[in-house]
């Protein structure tokens, strides 16, 4: 379906990836749901500017290999860019454009004041040597230098990408800038050259946030609550301990190898340290081995997918036997199956507000940076849960008044704080 009837099917291909389609498709429904402006529509369906750059690396064999980069800056209304930066082999312009609109929607929703963006380069990460790696990033950081910065765009880690990766391209911009350290370029950076304190366990924590604060809604208790985690990685496995913390059984969790259950509940100290040594879940011991498909479908309270995206979808949706569904990870329930668990009840909070915690964290290092003063973790951890269920409480109260599904409400809200602040700022020249 084209976004607009003035688009050229060539030059404009770019705007007809999947991803783009599908967050167009939702926007144009919240735009209904509150009426928006049919001029803000427009705006909202096109990126503000895409950058394509050529990146040339000499690999430790002495060639020269040119890979492709992009920088796609949807929306800067509510702040500076913001977004991460993807290293992987399937990277194209038509996704990094459907993530950054994805980015615009979620920071919006999340009270931020920060635009959405998305960068990303063509390569597969795991053939590069360590140097390789840091010549590709030195280089992609220069090629996009005039138009990030602490005002303007500030990137941060996405798959294929970690604080290393920040740190040499910090290092790159702040080299460009006369030498001087320019730690608010980039988030996500080790907490020694001006990283966040509490960034690593922030998504894990924000899940466990919107999960507890799901279940009061629904006059259910953490305590005692049966949950199941898909993924036990770096969100999985700090959702695990936060809810097993506040006293839920975790009777389920999973990784790539497939899932281990135990209806007493597992220890999840004993799991962390079980990774730890042999590098995941497999053969762990102390539970009962089960597919990933057996265990999306078990009884529980609450069923936290933080692995991969379309995990539920028409096939599995009328199994679910969970009450909450928290999205961890970025769309592990499709559309067609949020609209059947809607109407069997089951709760779902959705990933832009529930995977939040990274982002909202991202924000309180920007904040740190530019202030030079850095908060305790503890402070971070309790900044966080205010932002985020602001955010949570905000997209309830709509859902509510609705009577839509929370995944439409967020959209919702997104577009409804766009739309003013669109409307105040209005068209330059006019
Ligand atoms: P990760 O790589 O640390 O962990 C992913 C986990 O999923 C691993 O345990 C892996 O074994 C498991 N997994 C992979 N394939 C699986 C399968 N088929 N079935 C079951 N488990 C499988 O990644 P992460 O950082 O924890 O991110 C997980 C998800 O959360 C992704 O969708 C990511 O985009 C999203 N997310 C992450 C953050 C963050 O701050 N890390 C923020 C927002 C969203």
């Amino acid at each position: 379906m084209p976004i607009s009837d003035n688009l050229n099917p060539h030059s404009d291909a770019h705007l007809n990836g999947p991803l783009f389609q599908n967050a167009v498709t939702s926007l144009r429904e919240a735009g209904k749901l509150i009426n928006c402006d049919p001029n803000i529509m427009e705006r909202l369906q096109r990126p503000r500017r895409c950058i394509t750059v050529s990146i040339p690396v000499r690999m430790d064999d002495q060639s020269v290999k040119v890979f492709t980069g992009y920088r796609v800056q949807y929306n800067a209304t509510l702040g500076p860019y913001k977004g991460g930066i993807r290293y992987h082999q399937n990277v194209d312009l038509p996704e990094v454009v459907g993530l950054a609109a994805l980015m615009t929607f979620k920071n919006s929703v999340l009270g931020l004041p920060l635009g959405g963006a998305k960068g990303g380069v063509c390569v597969d990460p795991t053939r590069l040597s360590r140097a390789e790696k840091q010549a590709l990033t030195r280089r992609y950081t220069s090629e996009i230098s005039q138009f990030v910065g602490p005002t303007k765009d500030i990137p941060a880690p996405d798959v294929g990408t970690d604080p290393q990766t920040m740190a040499w391209f910090m290092d790159t911009y702040s080299q460009e800038q006369g030498g001087f350290a320019q730690p608010g370029v980039v988030t996500g950076k080790p907490v020694e050259i001006g990283g966040s304190l509490g960034r690593n366990h922030a998504t894990g924590l924000g899940v466990v946030y919107v999960c507890e604060r799901a279940m009061e809604m629904l006059g259910m208790k953490m305590a005692g609550a049966r949950i199941v985690i898909q993924g036990f990685g770096n969100v999985g496995s700090f959702a695990a301990k936060f809810a097993s913390d506040r006293g839920a059984r975790i009777i389920a969790v999973s990784d790539v190898h497939g899932g281990y259950f135990n209806g007493d509940g597992l220890d999840v100290a004993e799991l962390n340290e079980y990774v730890k040594i042999h590098k995941s879940l497999k053969d762990y011991p102390k539970a009962q081995k089960i597919t990933n498909d057996q265990l999306l479908e078990l009884e529980c309270e609450a069923l936290l997918p933080c692995a991969l995206e379309g995990q539920i979808d028409v096939h599995n949706a009328e199994k679910i036997k969970c009450k909450i569904i928290v999205e961890g990870a970025n769309g592990p329930v499709t559309m067609a199956a949020t609209k059947i668990l809607d109407k069997r009840g089951i709760f779902i909070a959705p990933d832009v507000i529930a995977n939040g915690g990274g982002v909202i964290v991202s924000y309180f290092e920007w904040v740190q940076d530019i202030m030079s003063f850095f908060w305790d973790e503890a402070d971070i951890d309790n900044k966080l849960k205010g932002v985020i269920l602001k955010a949570f409480d905000t997209v309830y109260k709509f859902k509510q008044e609705k009577q839509v599904d929370m995944r439409m409400a967020a959209m919702a809200c997104s577009i409804q704080r766009l739309e003013r602040a669109m409307l105040l700022r209005g068209l330059y020249p006019r």
